[in-house]
């Protein structure tokens, strides 16, 4: 009403920002595969400082020749992170593009099993998990720069340790996210091609049960055993599992014992929890702990020597998921959100407030094992969406 409207948020000129933005990334395929096989075969596993910072000078210098300056923060012990960001039509609140330069991976993979495509599928360590995903972001920074920018800021933050559970980075991660528009974490969507729209949180649990020892056919009476203690921790420890809260509880590896003819001192143990938004950590924990610290036979005593937490993600607004789905049709897919067990930054994003869709890198599977691959063909039509969904935010 007489006001004159600015970039873009006039029709016309949004309408031409949008197709810049699909047509520039339709062009891209080969480039993001270039980009792809470049940070793939760089081992970046979490804590190794080297790798990680040289995927992210990598990701730095590309993002350089297209006229966008990123910034590298020292973390040590863990590499750095990478920042940059493009302006918007407004100087209000950014939208955030999220995601992690390590891998799971020892120095030594990528010599073992580098970059490789076949049938459509590229394969390698970290390949979707995610190493597409920050290609793609990386992209879509890019295209959004191409077109003039959208109505938000967009700050890309990529980080160094989130593999381990982010101990050096969730602050900085939390920080970022306070007070956002939105955050898109480019996660891999999901094998059915999904996006995560909720995640459970998990706390990986160390502990250690103490016994006596003795021999155990001289004086087998005088011993108390650990391993014997351990073994109704952990039935207690399983019987927490509870499809209907949906919390699960898993010792993954135990480890203790001397040799069989001696009642076992000693023997440690970890555990895996997994838990939604709507329960209470600490009083999970808390039952967690009593069943380790119980004297669950004579003369035996538990302790847990480490703990190291993710926070749950909880629901995507709906709003945030419709907006992702528009942009998907209108470049050609569909998708819905998905629930997944797997724990990420994302939670510690939402855990602020902050409106969080995750999984928005290119679909891939069996992230975490030799055969994980990322479908090749998914790069564009995600980053398009992605694309569009920052543009229409209003
Ligand atoms: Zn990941």
């Amino acid at each position: 009403m007489g006001a004159f409207s600015v970039l873009p948020t006039d029709p016309v000129t949004q309408t031409t920002t949008r197709t810049q933005a699909l047509t520039w990334l339709a062009g891209q395929q080969a480039a993001m595969q270039t980009l792809l096989q470049q940070l793939v075969d760089i081992d970046s596993g979490s804590r190794d400082e080297a790798g990680v910072t040289a995927v992210a000078r990598a990701i730095q210098a590309h993002l350089a020749a297209a006229g966008i300056a990123a910034d590298l923060e020292s973390v040590p012990g863990y590499g750095c992170n990478l920042r940059a960001g493009i302006a918007g039509a407004d100087a209000g609140a950014p939208i955030v593009l999220g995601g992690h330069m390590d891998t799971v991976y020892p120095r030594g993979t990528v010599a073992q099993r580098p970059f490789r495509i076949q049938d459509g599928r590229a394969y390698g360590p970290g390949v979707a998990d995610m190493k597409s995903g920050l290609v793609l972001n990386v992209f879509v920074l890019q295209a959004l720069a191409q077109a003039g920018g959208a109505n938000a800021p967009v700050r890309l933050l990529l980080t160094c340790d989130e593999e381990i559970g982010s101990p050096a980075t969730r602050d900085t991660i939390m920080a970022e996210a306070r007070g956002v528009r939105a955050v898109f974490n480019a996660e891999p969507a999901r094998v059915t091609g999904n996006l995560v729209t909720a995640r459970k949180g998990s706390m990986a649990i160390e502990f250690e049960v103490l016994g006596v020892a003795a021999h155990a056919g001289v004086n087998h009476a005088q011993g108390a055993s650990a391993i014997e203690a351990l073994a109704h921790k952990v039935l207690a420890l399983h019987a927490l599992t509870d499809p209907a809260t949906g919390v699960t509880t898993n010792v993954g590896c135990v480890n203790g014992g001397i040799v069989p003819n001696m009642v076992a001192p000693h023997v440690s143990a970890q555990l895996d929890v997994r838990y939604t938004a709507e329960i209470d950590p600490d009083a999970l924990l808390a039952q967690i702990t009593a069943i380790i610290e119980a004297e669950s036979r004579p003369r035996t005593s538990g302790r847990i020597t480490a703990v190291r937490r993710t926070l749950p993600m909880r629901q995507t607004p709906a709003d945030l998921l419709a907006l992702y789905q528009r942009g998907a049709r209108e470049v050609g897919f569909s998708v819905e959100g998905e629930f997944t067990g797997g724990a990420a930054d994302s939670g510690l994003t939402a855990s602020v407030g902050a409106p969080t869709l995750c999984g928005t890198g290119p679909i891939g599977g069996h992230a975490h094992t030799e055969r994980e691959y990322c479908e090749l063909d998914s790069l564009v039509p995600r980053a398009q969406a992605l694309a569009l969904a920052i543009l229409d935010h209003p």
